[in-house]
């Protein structure tokens, strides 16, 4: 008997990868050739993606040379459900016809306001006001300009390994993006202090592995930053990811949860949530923040899978005490095009008619049950971690030391390239991870955790010689 086709777009789509030539495929380097004196020089490097893209189906993405790979890279984010659905399309197609382009921003237009609608309607706690952008950068700006205008207050703080973007800024002086700080483009930028992001694997006060109570950098931020660096009536608010996205996917526990949120109503601090990465069902709930009781943000930063796959759009949402009688104007000329909006919404109405989260749910357990055993056997994988369809392996020296093995992490996206998975990797970090699409049908995404698993033991066999995570970043940005 046939199985029933699902409802939900894209997880009937269970054909699986097949690499067919060497990497880069003759047809890919020929592009490559032609391109690479017309494109800036970080945009020649193709080591981590040696190959160009001729289409995508199902959940694959298609080389030019006939390669197929799974795709855990999803645009990043951006392409929750696989390509884009006949019904997202179609919801654009129809704001397309009846706005074209127009600025959401200036003139009010129905798709914009359906829109708000809905997101305040399922928007958690005291959140019931909404702000356009149009990337996360941008709404992590402007959720910098709504925190000190509410609080006539100047300093953000921020947690290590964050990432908020590339703007000059704010979001270059806190990115976790390595290649900032090897070509010493970082700055320290005033009104920002940051403390380490809570990890039970790995902390910055005390050796070797955990579990350890991450709420040891609460401490630090009690005892240290804010009696000898920041009186606490300075800060405006807090930048957070509810699960760490760049940084190695990091969940921080309830009893941090609950000490912040203290902290926050103690000190007057704003609770300002990026789920640009974590949103929309991305981490199992709509809103990663649901995985926790009582979080109770006073901003959420939307981007990346809040477009459905449509066109560019980020949010800010925010409560009545932020936003009601705020006087800033974002500008954003781009922000809720009519188009994007429609997109956005119909992603919304996606997930909330069910299956969808079910199934990052099960994603989440089958990343577990394939990867948990590699930690007992390989002496190089330190930690497993996942929350809903965003997962890391951690790799490490040895288990003892826990030193950080970039090199390996590097071997490991690549012999899994080779084997058809496309992960995400960034050279001198030592976390591999994987954002498939939240509709990945289980069976191509287990399929995917066995040829991961494979690529490990592979590169665990002859592991290469590892150097201090700057040298590599230098190595790959020279
Ligand atoms: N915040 C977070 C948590 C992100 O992961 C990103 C992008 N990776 C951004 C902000 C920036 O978003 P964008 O690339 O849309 O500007």
């Amino acid at each position: 008997m046939s199985q029933p086709t699902s409802q939900v777009p894209g997880i009937n789509d269970t054909e699986l990868p097949k690499v067919v030539t060497e990497l880069p495929g003759p047809l890919s380097q020929k592009w490559f050739d032609r391109m690479d004196s017309r494109v800036t020089g970080a945009l020649g490097d193709h080591e981590a993606v040696p190959f160009v893209e001729a289409a995508r189906h199902g959940h694959l993405i298609e080389d030019v040379d006939g390669n197929t790979f799974a795709d855990h890279m999803s645009a990043w984010g951006a392409s929750p459900f696989g390509p884009t659905p006949a019904r997202v399309k179609a919801a654009m197609d129809a704001a397309w016809d009846r706005h074209g382009m127009q600025i959401s921003a200036w003139q009010p237009n129905e798709p914009v306001y359906d829109l708000v609608e809905l997101l305040t309607d399922i928007a958690p706690g005291r959140i019931n006001r909404v702000e356009y952008s149009v990337s996360g950068t941008l709404a992590v700006e402007g959720a910098v300009k709504f925190m000190r205008e509410a609080t006539g207050r100047s300093m953000i703080l921020t947690f290590g390994g964050q990432y908020h973007g590339e703007a000059t800024y704010l979001t270059a002086g806190v990115s976790s993006d390595l290649s900032n700080v090897q070509v010493q483009r970082s700055q320290y930028v005033a009104g920002v202090v940051s403390i380490p992001f809570p990890n039970k694997f790995r902390s910055p006060f005390l050796k070797g592995p955990g579990p350890f109570d991450e709420t040891m950098v609460l401490d630090y931020l009690e005892e240290y930053l804010l009696v000898q660096q920041v009186h606490p009536h300075q800060i405006a608010g807090l930048l957070i990811e509810p699960v760490l996205g760049e940084g190695g996917i990091h969940a921080p526990s309830q009893a941090f949860w609950d000490r912040l949120g203290a902290l926050c109503k103690r000190w007057g601090w704003l609770l300002c949530v990026d789920e640009v990465q974590t949103c929309m069902g991305r981490c199992g709930e709509m809103f990663a923040i649901e995985r926790w009781d009582g979080i109770d943000p006073d901003l959420i930063l939307l981007g990346k899978s809040f477009s459905a796959g449509g066109q560019p759009i980020a949010a800010i949402l925010g409560t009545d005490e932020v936003m009601a009688n705020s006087d800033l104007h974002l500008g954003s000329t781009y922000g809720f095009v009519p188009a994007a909006a429609a997109a956005a919404a119909e992603g919304i109405r996606i997930i909330r008619e069910g299956g969808v989260l079910e199934n990052v749910m099960e994603l989440e357990r089958i990343f577990f049950e394939e990867m948990n055993p590699l930690k007992e056997r390989v002496e190089q994988v330190g930690d497993v971690r996942a929350s809903g369809a965003l997962a890391a392996l951690e790799f490490v020296r040895d288990k003892a030391t826990i030193a950080p093995a970039p090199r390996f992490q590097y071997a490991v996206y690549q012999a899994a390239l080779k084997r058809g998975v496309l992960g995400i990797t960034q050279e001198g970090k030592w976390h591999y991870r994987l954002q498939p699409a939240l509709t990945m049908p289980p069976s191509v995404f287990r399929d995917s955790c066995q040829r991961i698993a494979e690529a490990v033991e592979e590169v665990a066999a002859n592991p290469p010689k590892e150097g201090h995570v700057l040298d590599i970043v230098a190595e790959s940005t020279r």
